[in-house]
């Protein structure tokens, strides 16, 4: 879980070129800025760079900062964005609306750069502190890679994905082999350092970025690999039982005298008739075989 390595940015939306200036000189000290001059570009580098806050404009040619507020609150992925108003607008109409939008803050030009970096920090540290939440709310507080919680959000979401292109989705699920033993003969908390280093290899195994591990439940992980079909699948698993073995972790009560795994691996086109809970029963039955089959070995179907 790393809080502080978080680079923040800023989009500065304005069509006045000497407004943009100003406020990019003011502000690049604090976060990285990006930068649109029309209520167009403003909605695409929302969409592309996700920033930590938007500091629009409301006088606008074509869209206005009002509509771009509407846009970027019907979208999901641009509606956490926080928004201050900065705008020539002085009567109160204008400030309620665009409260009453959803906007954090509002500004008014001609505007003191004193105020400006005073609530542009204030929201800054605000999403800080949202995204320390976020964090905590979605790591396992033991291993650090994602817990339960999160992985049933980006389930759900990949899920949605592969469904709408009909490309196959990947699901793997892992269990570390006599792991029961292990903790009996070297302790509990021998156990949680092993478990940890279980963890960091799986998620390190991984190369594509919408790949994902999650802690399951117990000894227990499970991967996602979007947008991938059986053949990669299974050179996943093979890959993950081959790096576990090769951490060469010594268990004294294993046959395979180190910490392994085994996979139940499978894959699906998201359908109405092959749904989320059928995948994960698959991958458990399998699972199970490879358990039978002498664990350290995957099965993929
Ligand atoms: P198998 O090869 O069939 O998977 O056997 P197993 O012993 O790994 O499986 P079983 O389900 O019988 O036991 C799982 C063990 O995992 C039980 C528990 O001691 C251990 N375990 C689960 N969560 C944790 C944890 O957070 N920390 C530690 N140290 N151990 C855990
Ligand atoms: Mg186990
Ligand atoms: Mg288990």
């Amino acid at each position: 879980m790393n809080f502080s390595n978080y680079e923040q940015s800023i989009l500065i939306v304005d069509d006045e070129k000497s407004n943009r200036n100003i406020l990019t000189e003011l502000l690049s000290p604090v976060a990285r800025i990006i930068l649109a001059k029309n209520g167009e570009q403003a909605l695409k580098k929302a969409l592309q760079h996700k920033p930590d806050l938007i500091l629009l404009d409301i006088i606008m040619p074509d869209i206005d900062g009002f509509e771009v507020m509407t846009s970027l609150q019907s979208h999901p992925e641009t509606q956490h964005i926080s928004v201050i108003f900065i705008t020539g607008f002085h009567d109160e109409f204008a400030e309620e609306e665009g409260l009453s939008l959803g906007a954090r803050d509002y500004v008014t030009k001609p505007f003191s750069n004193a105020i400006v970096m005073a609530r542009v920090k204030t929201q800054l540290e605000l999403k800080k502190k949202e995204h320390q939440l976020h964090l905590l709310a979605n790591t396992d507080i033991l291993t650090g890679i994602n817990n339960r919680r999160q992985y049933e959000t980006l389930f759900e979401k990949e899920w949605n994905r592969c469904w709408r292109s009909q490309k196959p989705l990947s699901y793997l699920l892992i269990d570390i082999d006599y792991f029961k033993k292990y903790n009996d003969s070297l302790g509990h908390s021998a156990g949680d350092e092993t478990l940890t280093k279980v963890a960091e290899c799986l998620e390190s195994s991984l190369d594509r970025p919408a790949d994902f591990v999650a802690r399951y439940g117990g000894e227990e992980f499970v991967i996602i690999l979007p947008e991938s079909d059986l053949t990669a699948a299974e050179h996943v698993s093979k890959k993950l039982c081959d790096n576990i073995f090769n951490m060469k972790i010594e268990h004294p009560k294993s046959p395979h005298k180190f910490i392994t795994i085994s996979i139940g691996a499978t894959s699906t086109i998201p359908s109405e008739e092959f749904n989320k809970n059928k995948l994960l029963n698959k991958a458990d039955d399998l699972l199970y075989g490879a358990k039978d089959k002498g664990r350290n070995q995957y099965i993929c179907g």
